[in-house]
């Protein structure tokens, strides 16, 4: 029997580039999808910046945002897969680990008293901001502002052991993706990962999955993994999509 592929896929600097433009990527996504595999888009995206580039790659597989802080599975996804959810729209499940926004922004505030530090995080900055700071056009950013868990920030003053130690103490979690440090509840990429490995393993008896990134925040999605494939300055996005494909094209075989 064959396998089912899954694909859990960080999108900043894995199927975007610098630019955010994804016409690099594109074509592969599409192969990938054409044997039959499924996209994960693993991102510390939000909700609303993950579905304008899943809707845009033709996906409509699951996903996750905020570093893991939210896994969004369409209601007519999995057939027979069990889960528990804790909350619903009319399109999706949503399975939350993460902890609410302004309860993160409160951390974060006591976290800058306790340590005489300077962070400066997006829900500091207006969106135009947003937009200089990241590059996004105007209307990417504003969908990056629309944060429900995960804070990107950067410490303008002070220093980042310090920053750290605190997140720790506070029981949250601090990674690091490509242009932001990140602060969030209990989670990581790799939990939700571990969640979605399960539900496809109880749905196709049989599932592969692999994972692909650029960036710290996702060494806990790899380590959940069957395969890893780590993009770096030796390798390049492209070289790691096209393994994807042959490995994909073996397994199907
Ligand atoms: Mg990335």
């Amino acid at each position: 029997m064959k396998p089912k592929i899954v694909v859990f896929a960080d999108l900043d600097g894995t199927i975007l580039d610098e630019r955010y433009k994804f016409s690099q990527t594109q074509p592969i996504i599409h192969t990938l999808l054409n044997l039959d595999a499924s996209i994960v888009l693993t991102s510390s995206k939000t909700r609303s910046e993950v579905e304008f580039y899943r809707r845009h790659l033709g996906l409509k597989d699951p996903f996750v945002v905020e570093n893991g802080s939210a896994i969004y599975i369409h209601k007519k996804y999995f057939k027979t897969a069990a889960f528990t959810y804790t909350k619903q729209n009319r399109q999706y499940y949503v399975i939350e680990l993460g902890m609410p926004y302004s309860e993160i922004r409160k951390k974060i505030e006591s976290i800058q008293k306790e340590t005489g530090t300077n962070i400066i995080g997006f829900g500091d900055m207006t969106t135009q901001k947003v937009a200089q700071d990241t590059g996004l056009p105007f209307e990417l950013a504003q969908l990056a502002k629309a944060r429900e868990y995960d804070e990107p920030f950067r410490i303008i003053e002070g220093s980042e052991n310090a920053v750290v130690d605190a997140i720790k103490d506070k029981g949250l979690c601090f990674t690091k993706g490509g242009r932001y440090f990140h602060v969030l509840g209990n989670t990581d990429k790799g939990k939700a990962t571990t969640i979605l490995k399960d539900l496809y393993q109880q749905e196709f008896q049989k599932a592969v999955t692999i994972g692909i990134g650029d960036s710290p925040n996702d060494f806990s999605m790899f380590a959940q993994v069957d395969k890893s494939f780590i993009i770096s300055d030796e390798k390049s996005s492209s070289s790691c999509w096209q393994e994807i494909i042959e490995l994909t094209k073996i397994m199907q075989n």
